[in-house]
């Protein structure tokens, strides 16, 4: 049994990627282009947002929407502590502070009735995460944002697809941000991401931002970076988006098999008016070690996200936020358990999977 296996999707497709790689392979244009700006329209389109810009990396495009939004030194921007590190890096890489705010133990989301007693006078921003293809409560934290005159940047980099309401997420802050690594509910075959804006001001700086700063070849306005999207990512993507709603279909019907087959108490939470996306199965077991020996023992691989909170990692040793001052963050990493899980999984396996946890757990 594997955790995630990716060449399963490939295979099903494999006649339409392989045609859009020989296409570009051909066409001489391997570096932005007219792939890449037929992925921004039709990402655009799908999110329903005004704009896109393919960048580099999911990494990337929380840098240069930070910078897009002139957040910079001395700014602070409130995020959470159990994400994937990328999230408070982009933060610290523009010279700007991350202030982390605890999560809601029911979702592993930021918790919004944490959030405005963290804005302090050098507050920015606020970075929610959709963690695990899981919405965060984006209405509240938007409200919030206005009250307080901040910026929302969405980190949508595990949730593609999901809902709030009728509206996607991404479409919901000033700016939001995609990864296309191969491991998310959208990849491509290499690195890749995208920012996704209402504002024609963001859209405006983040093309320059991506281009070394410059709004005409070799002439520099800003010192920028190096972060564009190649044709070939983009050419994949654009035959995979077309099928992100039948895999993300797929990701619910297999977390409804987990979720009848596992012990009610354990189950992620799904709050309602949102469609989850699962781009992880994360459980939470207060007794994991137990449960973790018995998938060993029967040879079933399982991950951890996240097993140390930013906060208590040593980069971000230095903000001086110990042990014990995030405690629902602290717990969920002592406790969070991923179950094998991918759209292509058998019934068979996620049932194998759900009866060695669930004997565990007796
Ligand atoms: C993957 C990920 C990123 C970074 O994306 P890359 O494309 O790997 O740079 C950022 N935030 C979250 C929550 C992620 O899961």
């Amino acid at each position: 049994m594997k955790f995630l296996d990716l060449v399963e999707q490939y295979r099903e497709i494999q006649p339409e990627i392989d045609g859009a790689v020989l296409g570009v392979l051909g066409s001489g244009q391997y570096v932005l282009g007219p792939e890449v700006e037929g992925l921004e329209r039709e990402a655009a389109e799908y999110f329903g947002v005004p704009r896109a810009v393919g960048v580099a990396s999911g990494t990337d495009a929380l840098i240069l929407s930070l910078r897009a939004l002139g957040v910079g030194p001395g700014d602070e921007v409130i995020t959470t502590p159990f994400t994937f590190v990328a999230t408070a890096e982009a933060i610290r890489s523009v010279g700007a502070t991350p202030v982390f705010v605890d999560i809601d133990p029911g979702t592993f989301n930021i918790d919004p009735r944490l959030i405005t007693a963290a804005v302090g006078p050098g507050t920015k921003a606020i970075i929610p995460v959709h963690l695990f293809g899981l919405p965060a409560p984006i209405d509240e934290i938007c409200r919030i944002a206005r009250d307080n005159g901040l910026f929302v940047i969405e980190d949508c980099a595990q949730a593609a697809g999901a809902t709030t309401g009728s509206k996607k997420v991404g479409s919901f802050g000033d700016a939001a941000t995609l990864s296309f690594f191969p491991t998310k509910n959208l990849g491509c075959y290499g690195d890749g991401g995208m920012i996704l804006t209402g504002g024609e001001e963001v859209w405006e700086r983040v093309r320059v931002l991506r281009a070394h700063g410059a709004r005409e070849k070799y002439q520099s306005s800003i010192s920028g970076y190096n972060s564009r999207l190649d044709a070939l990512q983009a050419a994949v993507l654009r035959v995979k988006l077309p099928h992100l709603d039948r895999y993300n279909e797929k990701r619910r019907q297999v977390a409804s098999w987990y979720d009848e087959n596992l012990p009610a108490g354990c189950l992620p939470a799904v709050p309602d008016g949102v469609a989850h996306v699962y781009h992880l199965y994360t459980i939470r077991c207060p007794s994991r070690d137990a449960v973790q020996d018995a998938l060993r023992e029967e040879g079933i691989p399982f991950g951890v996200y996240y097993p140390v909170p930013l906060h208590l990692q040593e980069a971000f040793r230095d903000l001086g936020v110990g042990e014990g001052s995030l405690p629902e963050s602290e717990r969920a990493s002592r406790e969070v358990l991923s179950l094998p899980f991918y759209p292509e999984i058998s019934r068979d396996d996620v049932l194998r999977v759900a009866s060695v946890v669930t004997d565990a757990l007796k």
